[in-house]
């Protein structure tokens, strides 16, 4: 109620993480709402927008979602760049998805912008029964490095509105 505008923020994030992690599953369960088992292999990357209220304030993510392969990997830049958030994005059932984000932080922290938020996503947690990454040493290796550690699942949409609202949290405002 009132007549003054909603003050509105503008927030650039770009997902990182191997082929096959869950990034654009992620997004499409945040901006959708749904899961689709046979979601296309990212090309390239994608560009997706979703606007959600959060105390009081219009949280506008603008999000990047790379692709893994090797040989995408030059254009990554071109996506952190400009991201005020990187969501590095693993999958708890295949162990050398966790060392892939790893190398991820190296760059960014090289590269990328010196106050980007780092925020590590251990995705595909539905699946415990054939876990290869320890919750525990993730969040470890996470606090180690300042980041924000949530493990998440697009399938059962378990902490993706969460991650993106931590994330927002993260972000020190611009005025
Ligand atoms: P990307 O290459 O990182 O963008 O990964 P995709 O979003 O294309 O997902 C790769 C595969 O993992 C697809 O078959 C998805 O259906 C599956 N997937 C993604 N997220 C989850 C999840 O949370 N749980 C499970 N069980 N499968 C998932």
């Amino acid at each position: 109620p009132g007549s003054r505008a909603m003050a509105l923020r503008e927030l650039k994030v770009c997902l990182l993480g191997d082929t096959g992690v869950g990034k654009s599953s992620i997004v499409w369960r945040f901006v959708e709402d749904s899961f689709d088992p046979n979601i296309n292999p990212t090309i390239g990357a994608s560009f997706m927008t979703k606007t959600v209220q959060y105390q009081n304030e219009l949280h506008k993510f603008l999000i990047w979602d790379t692709a893994g392969q090797e040989r995408f990997r030059a254009l990554a830049p071109m996506y952190y760049r400009g991201s005020a958030a990187a969501i590095i994005v693993y999958d708890i059932t295949k162990e050398e998805t966790f060392s892939t984000l790893k190398n991820w932080v190296k760059e960014l922290r090289q590269h990328g912008p010196p106050n980007i938020v780092v925020a590590i996503a251990g995705n595909k947690c539905d699946l415990i029964d054939v876990r290869e990454v320890m919750e525990r040493d993730a969040k470890d290796y996470a606090d180690s490095i300042h980041a924000i550690f949530v493990e998440t699942s697009a399938k059962n949409a378990i902490n993706i509105n969460e991650l993106f609202i931590e994330i927002s949290r993260r972000i020190p405002s611009a005025d």
